[in-house]
């Protein structure tokens, strides 16, 4: 029997996270996932979330000031609606740290209002003095 809907929308998807390929049906109220059927592990659930409401891992490079690499590789702590990618992007190209810069350290805090953080992932030493 299919699920009851009161207000609300089922949207049919394969999951393809894993080879099994589960059938997911995410019953939807005012734009959001409120359950998801025929997913055999939490990760389908997961992935009928960011399906509805697409959420990537945003990795970038910032400029790097006195450093012995010009940039360093970042990323966003955790997946960013697709949707702001952009305006991320351009908000990263204008972005220059000082080094020395740690992996993992916090380069951008609660970035575009979201609680999310923008992080190095390597580091970069000062550069050698010629
Ligand atoms: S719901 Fe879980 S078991 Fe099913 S395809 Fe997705 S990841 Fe694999």
């Amino acid at each position: 029997m299919g699920p009851i809907v009161k207000d609300g929308r089922v949207l049919e998807f394969t999951c393809i996270v894993c080879p099994l390929g589960c059938r997911l049906r995410a019953i939807l109220e005012d734009g959001e996932v409120r359950s998801v059927e025929g997913n055999r592990c939490p990760r389908g659930i997961v992935y009928a979330q960011n399906e509805v409401e697409p959420k990537r891992i945003l990795i970038s490079v910032v400029k790097v000031s006195g450093g012995n690499l010009p940039v360093v590789s970042v990323k966003t702590s955790e997946p960013m609606p697709k949707e702001m990618i952009p305006e991320a992007m351009r908000i990263l190209s204008k972005v220059t740290v000082q080094a020395p810069v740690k992996i993992g350290q916090i380069i951008i805090k609660d970035f575009l209002g979201l609680k999310i953080n923008v992080t190095a992932t390597r580091n970069v030493d000062p550069a050698q003095p010629s």
